[in-house]
């Protein structure tokens, strides 16, 4: 996911052209739920390409590739080609992070939103809080739209979701809050997926064309390699006209992803260990020597010591060592006391 990082990702409607905006709900294809078509009763913004309005989305915000809200001035700064921090993200502190419920929210759904939250903190370094006296919170609201801003905003922020039967479209969205992108917006992405806008809807998205739902986000930060696995990622029909693939997995991928991206029953590798990093647990520590430095290092900020001995010291017995890039370390030394290593993105430990 690339992740701050974008994580990527999202679905969407087969041959949606036909009373497009009625047919916009949440559908599925093939076992793929096309939930991120944007909301059935939002509406184009005239003169701004890719953006929708909806009465659910705060004022000041409008809604881009389906189920992103973003400002409106951001939006417009990137369109006109100011975007090089477009994707720049702010992730939430490390505390709690509070939510409430628009009273619209039944008690039915609360719990799902509840156990998709706990979903997430059983894998990731965050935990939720029901709002006392917060500053800033998530607050989840029922909709005719899956939808999210990306990180922090500041004040409440909104998660509109439909989808409440689907708790990985729940936690997609709550991916979003948290500050992740979709996979395939990545700045790399063309490397591994090819875009077909042949097959790409020119009136279904709030009555205009979808191609601006697969911009890449340039300013982006990405970790990893490219997850076609990921909950972020759209699926190969995203955004069809005529049900044929608007994303074509690029060789030597096509066989093992064509059909499988797009999934949302599972967190990938990547899904977890992204955000683990950005939110470390007490017990994770990153190590990437060269880094700025800090001994309570995590995936943004790493340790920086020189050897894979001198991190060793550095660290607490116990912890779970994630090496952060893919090289070869020197590693000689005497170690006694316990650790799990892990190097997601590959690396070997030398003389
Ligand atoms: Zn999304």
């Amino acid at each position: 996911m690339q992740r701050l990082l974008t994580i990527a990702a999202m679905g969407l409607v087969a041959g949606c052209p036909v009373a497009a905006l009625a047919q916009a709900q949440p559908h599925e294809h093939n076992g793929v739920c096309c939930h991120e078509t944007f909301p059935p009763d939002s509406i184009a913004v005239a003169g701004v390409p890719g953006a929708a309005i909806h009465p659910d989305v705060p004022e000041g915000y409008v809604l881009i590739e389906g189920d992103i809200q973003v400002r409106l001035a951001d939006y417009l700064a990137y369109v006109n080609g100011a975007d090089a921090t477009f994707g720049t993200v702010t992730f939430w502190p490390v505390a709690p992070i509070a939510f409430d419920f628009a009273a619209n929210v039944n008690a039915t759904n609360q719990q799902r939103a509840i156990d998709a939250m706990n979903a997430i903190a059983a894998r990731v370094g965050v935990t939720f809080v029901a709002r006392t006296s917060q500053s800033n919170w998530i607050r989840f609201n029922d909709s005719t739209g899956n939808n999210s801003p990306v990180g922090m905003q500041g004040g409440q922020q909104t998660i509109n979701i439909v989808s409440w039967g689907s708790q990985f479209v729940i936690i997609h969205e709550l991916y979003h809050s948290l500050g992740f992108w979709h996979e395939q917006s990545r700045p790399d992405r063309n490397t591994f997926v090819t875009i077909n806008l042949a097959n790409v809807c020119q009136n279904c998205c709030s009555g205009s064309s979808c191609n601006h739902n697969f911009n890449i986000v340039s300013g982006a930060t990405t970790y990893g390699a490219y997850d076609f696995d990921s909950f972020m990622h759209y699926d190969r029909l995203a955004f069809s006209v005529n049900g044929q693939n608007t994303i074509i997995v690029n060789q030597p991928f096509t066989s093992q992803w064509q059909n499988a991206i797009g999934q949302r029953n599972h967190f990938s590798y990547f899904d977890e260990i992204t955000a683990r990093g950005i939110y470390r647990f007490s017990f994770d520590r990153w190590w990437k020597p060269g880094a700025a430095g800090n001994t309570s290092g995590n995936l943004l900020n790493p340790m920086n010591n020189p050897t894979f001995a001198a991190a060793y010291n550095a660290a607490p017995a116990g912890v779970f060592m994630f090496i952060k890039d893919n090289a070869n370390y020197p590693a000689v030394g005497t170690y006694s006391k316990a650790m799990t290593i892990q190097a997601p993105n590959g690396a070997t430990l030398g003389n």
